[in-house]
């Protein structure tokens, strides 16, 4: 008995099968091609659960999108990193055509759950996870169960306002967690301060710059990379004292790629989160980062087969 967790990205497709003894038999990676549009990008997705299917005695598969998503019908809402797709019902088009049942849900939600369970949230009762890259997504456990919502959208943390007068979001709004503490914001602060005459490093790599590169630079020793990183660091902190003091977590994980570059923002990060945390909440919650990796969605696409199939 084997179960397929898909992790259906913007830039990859990875997927895993795990079996009933909880081992993870298969994992596999390959691009999206999203610019390719939706029908290329389905029959990509078709592709992978039909031979998985054949080669895998498969009982279920869970799908983690990252867009906003309706967990129970799958109905996908304007993805931001899979262009064509906007409101899509997901859950339709797949259960129409695979043979056996199929969980949707959103990708933050997901790596919460499998961090929750298999990684560095672990033991703990109440645990918010969020994951730093592009963007910045979030996901809510509460006694092993994923939180949604009054209508399966809730937990949204990279829209907290962070500074009302902040840089523009992919949301509209200004000065989200997103824009704030995502490789968005480093490319956007270190164009601004190049722009300003600044010297640094970074200056050959003006018009392709990336999370990596600033990191690499950051390793280097140039002063701009390492101040993004620990105004990243600071931001990141503020959102993290609200998050304690609005759900008095026993753990907040924090991963994403960016989680990666930690050792230039970490400091920052946990001085401007024990500065604003309530001393109530902020003795008992411990910031950790992820575990899993790569496999966080795909052990939390696991378990919300295993949940939803023995309710
Ligand atoms: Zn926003």
């Amino acid at each position: 008995m084997n179960y397929l967790s898909i992790d259906f990205g913007g830039t990859y497709i990875k997927y895993g099968v795990i079996n009933e003894k909880e081992k993870v038999v298969y994992f596999n990676k390959v691009k999206t091609f999203s610019h390719c549009g939706p029908n290329f990008v389905l029959a990509r997705l078709l592709d992978i659960i039909f031979k998985m299917i054949s080669d895998f005695d498969v009982l279920a598969v869970s799908i983690a999108v990252a867009s906003p998503v309706d967990p129970e019908k799958g109905i996908l809402y304007n993805p931001p990193n899979l262009p064509g797709f906007e409101v899509f019902d997901l859950g339709k088009y797949i259960r129409e055509r695979v043979p056996v049942p199929v969980f949707i849900d959103n990708d933050a939600n997901l790596y919460a759950l499998g961090e929750y369970f298999k990684g560095a949230g672990e033991g703990s009762k109440v645990m918010v996870a969020l994951t730093l890259g592009t963007g910045v997504g979030g996901g809510i456990v509460f006694d092993g169960n994923l939180w949604y919502g009054a209508h399966g959208f809730g937990g949204e943390l990279g829209h907290i306002t962070i500074d009302p007068s902040g840089p523009l979001c992919n949301c509209g709004n200004r000065g989200c967690l997103e824009a704030l503490a995502s490789s968005t914001f480093l490319i956007g602060f270190v164009k601004r301060r190049l722009a300003e005459g600044e010297a640094s490093l970074l200056a050959s790599f003006r018009d392709s710059l990336t999370g990596e590169v600033i990191y690499n630079k950051a390793k280097e020793g140039d002063f701009l990379a390492k101040e993004a990183f620990r105004r990243l660091g600071k931001n990141l902190g503020i959102g993290l004292a609200s998050i304690a003091n609005i759900f008095d977590p026993d753990v907040i994980v924090v991963g994403g790629g960016l989680s990666g570059s930690r050792e230039f923002f970490a400091e920052e990060m946990m001085e401007e989160f024990n500065r604003r945390a309530l001393l109530s909440t902020k003795d008992f919650c411990k910031i950790k980062f992820s575990e899993l990796g790569d496999l966080s969605a795909i052990w939390g696409g696991y378990f919300r087969i295993i949940q939803n199939i023995r309710r």
